[in-house]
């Protein structure tokens, strides 16, 4: 620490990312991303940017990028604000709609940026428990004081919560507003994008790092009433412009477009993700209920943190998480087909040689 450090500088604790190796040897299931490349019409797009309009900065309002989100949602591109990733969405939101002073909730399990940025902005946070199952009791979020924020599909438990208890949570929180971040919910059963006509004081927060398969191009946005967007709006204009760059926007507006090629790597990925849940479960792990990219196992003979090391002396990268709880659990993020068949081949040697 230094004497130069401001007092927000030094409230800043790190979010310690998921490992990125670049050895192409490596079988990569540990930060959710996508195993599929983007549509080509995201690469053809990138391409002619490049070629054509470098020398020119972006878009100050991004409308054409957000119209064609609001298109695809049946919104208005005023309910529309895009950010670089939905990291920076995220943060633009703890500043645009919580306070100092005013308690909000998430979950005690749940996206792990939370804290940090609560930390950041010194708004006071209280987490809630999950319940033995790690299901969430929607109750415990009712009235809060100063906003709720929680991940569906939740992060890293793969949980999703029907939409209707989420409602309850909007519903009784008349004076808050309550962030729902959907960064998986392309892989569920529904999405609270429906009912922000309904809701003035619901954020859904979503990106393209997973489902669209662009965690490269740094694109996230956030679907919610107009006045919430232009919170966002004021925050983000005090910052500069809108951080995201040309080649990001050309490649956001191609694959919100390309719906077909989404629903058909979308589709993949869950087909992958069931028949890998019921082959986990054969070699008797314990897979809670997945609606996203990812599985969340624990095996009752086998520690997680020592199955963790010996897949990444196998050449395999899960992610294992030193955290209260959920420390014998492995998240395992949904790769190829051929990938997680690998996956349950070296599985099947480790457990041979214990
Ligand atoms: N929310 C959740 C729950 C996540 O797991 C992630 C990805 N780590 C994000 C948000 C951020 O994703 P991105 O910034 O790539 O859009």
């Amino acid at each position: 620490m230094t004497k130069f450090w401001s007092e927000a500088a030094k409230r800043c604790t790190p979010y310690v990312p998921g490992e990125q190796l670049n050895d192409p040897n490596i079988i990569k299931l540990n930060t959710n991303e996508n195993p599929y490349p983007p549509s080509p019409l995201v690469v053809g797009a990138i391409k002619q940017e490049v070629e054509n309009q470098m020398n020119r900065y972006p878009s100050p309002t991004l409308d054409n990028v957000r119209e064609k989100i609001a298109y695809h949602y049946q919104v208005d591109k005023e309910n529309v604000f895009i950010g670089n990733g939905s990291d920076e969405v995220l943060a633009f939101s703890f500043m645009a709609f919580f306070e100092e002073h005013q308690q909000i909730l998430f979950p005690d399990i749940s996206y792990s940026f939370y804290p940090v940025y609560a930390n950041l902005f010194q708004i006071p946070y209280r987490e809630m428990p999950l319940k033995q199952d790690f299901t969430l009791d929607e109750t415990l979020f009712f009235g809060s004081q100063g906003g709720v924020i929680l991940p569906n599909p939740n992060a890293p438990t793969s949980i999703h919560t029907a939409l209707d208890r989420i409602q309850a949570i909007i519903e009784n929180n008349n004076d808050n507003v309550v962030i729902i971040d959907e960064a998986y919910s392309d892989f569920a059963s529904d999405s609270a994008v429906e009912l922000i006509k309904q809701y003035k004081n619901l954020l859904v927060v979503k990106t393209m790092s997973k489902s669209r398969s662009l965690a490269g191009l740094r694109i996230g946005y956030a679907i919610g009433d107009k006045e919430l967007i232009e919170g966002l709006t004021r925050i983000k204009d005090s910052f500069n412009s809108y951080t995201v760059d040309r080649l990001a926007i050309a490649g956001a507006e191609a694959a919100i477009e390309d719906n077909k090629y989404y629903q058909e790597t979308t589709r993949k990925i869950m087909n992958t993700r069931n028949w890998l849940l019921s082959d986990l479960k054969k070699r008797g792990f314990k897979v809670l209920p997945s609606e996203t990219n990812f599985l969340f196992v624990h095996h009752p003979m086998f520690h997680a943190e020592s199955l963790y090391k010996a897949l990444k002396e196998n050449g395999i990268l899960v992610r294992h998480f030193n955290k209260l709880r959920i420390s014998n659990y492995l998240r395992i993020t949904i790769g190829t087909k051929e990938s997680m068949e690998q996956f349950l081949g070296i599985i099947d040697d480790i457990f041979s040689k214990k």
